[in-house]
């Protein structure tokens, strides 16, 4: 039995094509608020695992960001888009057409696993590789993957 999925729509332009492009674009207060964003994420208790022990930083989520030159660690796409969200209602647009271009942070070891909310045990990664363990490939081209722009 073979299962096909349904075709994505075409994914949009991206918004940037490399680390110096993201660096140039984009406003160093919103860099700051994406950090903040994800350091608060990453402390939440979780149903499992419970309260981090480490308490994230923002400063820490840029070191791992700027380590990995925005790079998924999987897939190597570059991954420094947010969620798409319509831009009149801000209610979320479905993200699966650029997976591979969102930033996400990724626990080396995992929460649940005893992993630890430090740079030791974090990695950059998109969202699909993040959600998709299963389809972790390095140079993938699906999904909106940015594979060009290494400069
Ligand atoms: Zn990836």
């Amino acid at each position: 039995v073979t299962t096909q999925r349904k075709p994505l729509p075409p994914a949009p332009p991206p918004l940037y094509v490399s680390w110096a492009d993201f660096l140039e674009k984009a406003p160093a207060r919103d860099i700051k608020r994406w950090c903040t964003r994800k350091a608060e994420v990453a402390n939440r208790k979780r149903l499992i695992s419970g309260s981090p022990l480490e308490r994230l930083r923002p400063p820490e989520v840029w070191d791992v960001m700027r380590a990995a030159e925005g790079r998924c660690s999987h897939c190597g796409s570059l991954a420094l888009e947010r969620r798409p969200s319509n831009p009149l209602t801000g209610a979320p647009l479905p993200w699966d057409p650029v997976g591979r271009r969102i930033g996400s942070l990724d626990h080396v070891v995992s929460r649940v696993d005893g992993g630890l909310n430090v740079f030791a045990n974090l990695a950059w990664s998109c969202l699909w590789c993040n959600t998709w363990v299963g389809e972790r490939r390095l140079g993938a081209m699906d999904h909106g993957a940015i594979q060009f722009g290494r400069a």
